[in-house]
């Protein structure tokens, strides 16, 4: 099969930051607690106090030496990192959204078009921008001298034409770091890098390519179209595009994703409630392994159920506190599917946590920080 040549229009237009906060809930802690700054510091439960259990949210520097980083059992923190050397300590989402929200202000006080990522993470389209500012270098030490004179945090800015670009840009230097992408030098910028470090390719899409024996920015770039389009569909166009540094997308304002789901249909249904509860923990850890990654967080749990017959029940419940471990999910998961009047021969099972907070933002005690 041939298809037609889709033309690529660059636009280089914009100027697009992409600020990431370096280590962001080991650095608050590491605040809060100046004698965690010499250690190697995990934010996770102990899991020698939990039965083995637990996910790590993040590591500070110290402890990623070690190899130790988010989303990795916290089990293997005690393995890899010396006894004198560790400190585990719970995650306190609460004051993390604080510190954001906190943040995202001073993000607004340079422009209002700014994209929530994650707590940690955000776009901001300076082209025009509140400080009058035409250098992307000047809004950048801006951005990193205030956020640093007011939070005791540091972060890494990456700025380019596009959010794509943005993104690649934060993450090459780190932590402190400021990298600029000039439209001349983009193709060479991501020729040079692996694509396990690309937005947007997964592990899936890793493997595959690594079948393919493509293994960088410009092995990609070597690829046509059509065997993008071929092996990975509308996905591979858009990696075709961005390899070549090309992303047209908007920044848009508070487009922070909203929920995070699994689900599982099941071709021999389930029928006994041991069956349910072992599906819900694996959905509970998947869905805790997303919110890690993507540096989210919340307090509500939805389960879904589907019956063979394919009557569809849900039901949610909302915590007074953020869900701190794959376990609260699971538990609230078990104790609403037992809530539910439903027959037990089931082709799915669904498990969701949702980020919105209902009871709204905190407001922010300015003690928190210095003058
Ligand atoms: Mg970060």
């Amino acid at each position: 099969m041939s298809l037609i040549e889709i033309p690529l229009v660059v636009d280089d237009s914009r100027k697009i930051l992409h600020v990431d906060m370096d280590a962001f809930y080991a650095s608050v802690e590491e605040r809060e607690h100046p004698e965690y700054r010499k250690k190697a510091l995990v934010i996770a439960h102990d899991p020698r106090k939990n039965n083995n259990h637990g996910v790590i949210t993040t590591a500070n520097y110290n402890a990623r030496k070690y190899g130790v980083h988010s989303a990795m059992p916290a089990q293997k923190a005690v393995e890899l990192i010396p006894k004198s050397e560790l400190v585990f300590t719970n995650p306190n989402f609460t004051l993390y959204r604080k510190v954001s929200n906190y943040i995202h202000d001073i993000f607004k006080s340079v422009t209002d078009k700014y994209q929530t990522v994650a707590l940690d993470e955000a776009y901001l389209d300076i082209t025009n921008n509140k400080l009058n500012e035409s250098s992307a270098l000047k809004v950048m030490q801006y951005l990193q001298a205030r956020i640093y004179k007011e939070t005791d945090l540091t972060c890494s800015i990456g700025v380019s034409y596009n959010k794509f670009l943005a993104k690649m840009a934060s993450d090459y230097a780190k932590p402190f770091g400021r990298t600029i992408v000039l439209p001349e030098y983009s193709t060479e910028f991501l020729a040079k890098i692996p694509i396990e470090k690309f937005n947007g390719i997964g592990k899936t899409m890793q493997a595959k390519l690594h079948e393919m024996n493509i293994f960088t920015g410009e092995d990609l770039q070597n690829l046509d179209q059509d065997i993008m389009l071929n092996e990975f569909g509308k996905w591979g166009f858009l990696m075709f595009q961005r390899c070549r540094g090309i992303d047209n997308s908007p920044v848009e304002a508070n487009r922070l994703r909203k929920s995070v789901g699994k689900e599982q249909t099941f071709n021999k249904p389930l029928i006994t409630k041991e069956e349910v509860y072992r599906q819900l923990n694996t959905l509970s850890n998947q869905v805790y392994k997303v919110l890690i990654n993507k540096h989210l967080q919340g307090k509500t749990v939805v389960v879904k159920a589907r019956t063979t017959s394919f009557e569809t029940v849900s039901k949610r419940k909302t915590l007074n506190d953020y869900l701190h471990s794959e376990i609260e999910i699971y538990n609230t998961a078990q104790e609403l599917f037992d809530e539910i009047d439903i027959d037990l021969e089931l082709r799915l099972v669904g498990v969701t946590v949702t980020t919105i907070d209902e009871f709204g933002f905190e407001e922010l005690p300015l003690k928190l920080f210095k003058d």
